[in-house]
């Protein structure tokens, strides 16, 4: 049973190794996907932006254009109003007209003016956010080739390991135990095998009866942790 709890051992070693590499090749896509993601909310921020600016410029030209043409029909209105001196009633109504059109290019010259104002602010908040978006890109092209690298090396160094654990499942392990082993190691994370010092379990630091720590120190068969499952290996022996 010692050789079974050695070649154990071995294998978890080699396990170890494995889920750690793994875990890196979860994790590397996963930073690279969130960072890629925080820069995609400025950019969506920044279009929004932009989409407001756009909106805003249209409002301006409409009431530039409302104003222009308010101007010219002033134009037209003094025109006719000055070939109607003789008529005083409808001079005076051209005249009213007149101020009613002049009123109406403040107004519309008032509110262009504000769009202006809060038009310069977008511009300069979409060219803050490009500069922005400009610096990070350049950033996340140089982690992402990072990432592109070290998935390399860790796939590289998996299969060299994958092929290892093959060579390292002889028949040295019954094929019941491998089994629990093999549960072990996918429901605990990737440690399957918990050191046993002093009737204590160095993976979830239960004390164990001291008839089960014989159990282990005699060797002759797999004890496994009554709390946390694992098959347990006295340190040293
Ligand atoms: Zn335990």
């Amino acid at each position: 049973m010692q050789d079974t709890i050695h070649a154990l051992l071995a294998l978890q070693e080699l396990d170890t190794e494995i889920y750690r590499l793994k875990d890196e090749l979860r994790r590397l896509p996963q930073e690279r996907a969130q960072r890629r993601a925080q820069i995609d909310a400025v950019v969506a921020r920044k279009d929004e932006t932009a989409r407001k600016l756009l909106e805003l410029k249209i409002k301006i030209k409409e009431l530039e254009d409302l104003s222009t043409m308010s101007r010219q029909r002033i134009r037209k209105v003094e025109n006719e109003a000055s070939q109607a001196r003789a008529d005083v009633a409808l001079h005076a109504a051209f005249q009213h007209q007149i101020r009613s059109l002049k009123k109406d290019i403040t107004v519309a010259d008032e509110e262009a003016l504000t769009h202006m104002t809060e038009a310069e602010k977008l511009e300069a908040e979409v060219k803050k956010l490009e500069g922005e978006i400009a610096a990070a890109e350049t950033v996340f092209a140089e982690f992402s080739g990072n990432v592109e690298r070290e998935m390399g090396v860790a796939q590289g160094k998996l299969d060299k390991l994958a092929g290892e654990r093959k060579s390292r499942l002889g028949p040295g392990i019954e094929p019941e135990i491998f089994q629990t082993y093999e549960r072990l190691l996918s429901t605990r994370e990737g440690v399957a095998l918990a050191a046993l010092e002093e009737r204590v379990c160095q993976a979830c630091y239960i004390q164990v009866p001291v008839n089960l720590y014989v159990r282990v120190a005699r060797g002759t068969q797999v004890v496994t942790c009554p709390s946390c499952d694992r098959i347990f290996y006295v340190a040293g022996a």
